[in-house]
């Protein structure tokens, strides 16, 4: 149980993020869900109950994440866990790909990760210790066709999970990084369709939840996450 916790979500207004809010919240943590869709985040306030608390906050945009990561330390007093999950796709060939596209989704699924972290730390680090969980995915590690800004964007925050992970584990903020297969959402712009072989954003809460679990010596820094019986190729 998370009694007395604080977490920040970052995209906790649908989706992957949302299950790994309610998750938290079950959970007993207070939970703060981020977003830039006013309308989606007080929707997710709304399901979540109480112990939910939405803040705008654009994730490419450092002076917004300052302002959101204060309004949360000063509402509760302090964080312990960050889950930085926002995050978009865009899939055209490299060729086809604006500098804009680029940018956004390097801005959002990269730097993002980095602008919440640093505001993030001085406030885990004051708590004595806590969590930094990043929600990547397997394009990450297995770069595809159409994918290229994409995977580059996961692959580097890989590589940015595990350098900071070495940073701050002596001063008991762990750091992890969760990589999911296919997950059932409204990803890049995809309709929820029929395909049951997919994970669950709820799988991917479950993971994270497992990561909150392990006792302070033990920390899995890296989470592989596959559906269990995807379509047969061929
Ligand atoms: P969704 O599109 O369902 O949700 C994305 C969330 O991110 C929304 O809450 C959205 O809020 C928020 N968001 C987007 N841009 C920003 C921004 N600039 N600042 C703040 N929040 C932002 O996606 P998923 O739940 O599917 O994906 C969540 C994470 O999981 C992503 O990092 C994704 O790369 C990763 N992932 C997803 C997989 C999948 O198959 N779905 C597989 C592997 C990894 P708003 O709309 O209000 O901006």
């Amino acid at each position: 149980m998370l009694d007395g916790k604080v977490a920040l979500v970052t995209g906790g207004s649908r989706g992957i993020g949302f299950a790994i809010a309610a998750a938290l919240v079950n959970e007993h943590a207070s939970v703060v869900v981020t977003g830039t869709n006013e309308a989606r985040l007080s929707s997710a306030r709304d399901k979540l109950g109480a112990k939910a608390t939405a803040v705008r906050m654009d994730v490419r945009d450092y002076g917004s994440v300052e302002a959101g990561v204060k309004t949360v330390v000063d509402r509760f007093g302090g964080l312990d866990v960050l889950v930085n999950n926002a995050g978009i796709g865009i899939f055209k060939a490299v060729a086809d790909t604006t500098p804009e596209e680029w940018n956004n989704i390097i801005g959002t699924n990269l730097t993002g990760v980095f602008h919440c972290s640093r505001a993030a730390l001085p406030h885990i680090r004051a708590r004595g210790g806590g969590w930094i969980i990043n929600i990547s995915s397997l394009a990450g590690k297995n770069p595809f066709p159409d994918g290229a800004a994409y995977c580059a964007s996961k692959s580097g925050l890989n590589a940015f999970s595990e350098a900071l992970m070495q940073e701050v584990r002596h001063d008991g903020i762990r750091v992890a990084y969760v990589m999911p297969g296919s997950v059932r959402t409204e990803f890049s712009g995809r309709s929820l369709g029929n395909d049951e072989w997919k994970l669950a954003p709820e799988d991917v809460a479950e993971a994270v939840s497992d990561l909150l679990r392990h006792p302070s010596r033990s920390l899995p820094s890296r989470v592989e996450l596959r559906p269990a019986q995807p379509p047969r190729k061929g």
